[in-house]
């Protein structure tokens, strides 16, 4: 065997720190891996710091050979049996936590809809009637009645009657000759295009506004009941009658300003880019253009007609 063969089969060389056997006597050395070679060898220690760097401190990542990718075998010391019941106990609240902050969650919601259904069922009936209907209640029904207020009002907010009566609107007005003429454009040709549906029918049906909407009726409820209805005694035929007053009153408004966005949508013209071509071919176009303008001003003059 020459010496220069002895040499790379049996002389450690770190590939950590490139130190061999000679530089340090007593330092301690593995062969953590399949490699062979050069890299069979490693300091102990190098290799440790090396691991630390891959794991940033979380001891549990596995970390191989950047060579081979063997999976280092990192082994510890045994623990004690009170370590032991320690790591059991840290390990189980490290699991438990996220299923108790979930019941946590949960919790405040459910209790947050019971408050705001008590608060809603003395809103509506008045504060001693509803205090009165309350007591007398089951309480098992009270825990399930009260936050199924909140849970129906925001179900029937998500039920888009508007669109329906419109899709009907849209089918038959034209049978009806005032309807059509307060409504729609007057200028028949141009109405032709049926504008994309998601532009019109589907507004985009925002979470927060469906809860915020939901939640507020039956303030506006309320209000509207006492300015509208003042003379009804039982405060809750008064709210309901003024709920619903508003949400018609709402819904009317609501077709009203979607049937104009379809028709304004409807009504859409694209221009001409260049100076040059609108001039040379399009002066029926630029006419048109003018027309469209006055149309929008007629239907700006009608919205106000219907509005009052
Ligand atoms: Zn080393
Ligand atoms: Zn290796």
């Amino acid at each position: 065997m020459t010496s220069s063969s002895r040499n790379s089969e049996s002389e450690k060389s770190c590939w950590v720190c490139f130190a061999s056997e000679d530089d340090d006597r007593d330092a301690k050395w593995v062969c953590p891996c399949r490699c062979r070679g050069t890299s069979r060898w490693v300091h102990h220690a190098c290799l440790q710091r090396w691991i630390d760097e891959k794991q940033r401190g979380n001891s549990s990542t596995k970390v191989c050979c950047p060579q081979c990718n063997t999976e280092y075998l990192i082994v510890f010391p045994k623990l004690n049996k009170a370590v032991y019941l320690m790591d059991l106990v840290d390990k189980a609240i490290y699991k438990t936590c996220p299923f108790v902050a979930g019941g946590l969650f949960v919790g405040s919601v459910y209790w947050t809809a019971v408050t705001y259904g008590a608060v809603t069922v003395m809103q509506v009936l008045g504060h001693k009637e509803g205090l009165n209907v309350m007591e007398k209640a089951d309480p098992l029904f009270l825990l399930i009645g009260l936050p199924m207020v909140p849970v129906s009002l925001i179900l029937s907010k998500m039920i888009r009657w508007e669109d329906f009566i419109l899709k009907l609107w849209r089918k038959y007005s034209p049978k009806l000759p005032l309807i059509s003429y307060l409504f729609s454009s007057s200028n028949p040709s141009m109405s032709q295009r049926i504008p994309a549906d998601t532009t019109t029918m589907s507004d985009p049906l925002s979470a927060t506004r469906i809860l915020c909407g939901a939640l507020i009726l039956p303030t506006l409820a309320t209000i509207v009941g006492k300015v509208l209805f003042g003379q009804v005694e039982s405060n809750f035929q008064r709210t309901l009658l003024g709920g619903i007053a508003f949400i018609a009153i709402k819904g009317v408004l609501k077709i009203y300003y979607k049937q104009q966005q379809y028709v304004r949508q409807s009504e859409r013209t694209i221009l001409n880019f260049e100076e040059g071509c609108s001039a040379s071919s399009s002066n029926n176009n630029n006419n048109n253009g003018n027309n469209n303008n006055n149309n929008n001003v007629g239907n700006d003059g009608n919205d106000n007609g219907a509005n009052y």
